[in-house]
């Protein structure tokens, strides 16, 4: 498997307004766009740094995961994206270490990205995101 960068860091937040005048209005980074992934039920804001960005996470229902991650451990840190120069290849390697996955095949994720998640429970405890650009 080839990785090529920390894509992103996921941040899960109450309201993205309001985490908005913490990240542009004191720290300067922009917002380059914001996107709802309808069947992740999340909105997201990306906001580059660099060759990677911060992803900020707003549940738009109270069944999405984002809801459900900030009940049980508030905001905060959510998962981290490893780029991958092929989704497939990757996660195809990782079924044969026998490595937990949480999504088998590639799905489509926010920016036009291909992604997977990786189970935490083979990670030692983060949710790690694998995505191809
Ligand atoms: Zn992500």
């Amino acid at each position: 498997m080839k990785t090529t960068v920390i894509d992103h860091i996921g941040i899960a937040v109450n309201s993205i307004e309001e985490s908005l005048k913490f990240w542009e209005g004191t720290l300067g980074v922009k917002c380059a766009g914001v996107e709802t992934v309808e069947d992740q039920k999340v909105k997201t804001a990306f906001l580059p740094i660099k060759e990677s960005e911060l992803e900020l996470l707003e549940a738009t229902s109270p069944e999405s995961p984002v809801a459900k991650f900030i009940e049980k451990k508030g905001e905060g840190i959510h998962h981290v994206a490893i780029r991958v120069d092929n989704l497939e290849e990757a996660l195809s390697e990782l079924k044969k270490k026998g490595v937990k996955l949480i999504d088998e095949t590639p799905r489509k994720g926010a920016g036009g990205a291909m992604i997977a998640f990786l189970h935490p429970k083979a990670t030692g405890g983060i949710l790690l995101e694998l995505s191809q650009r």
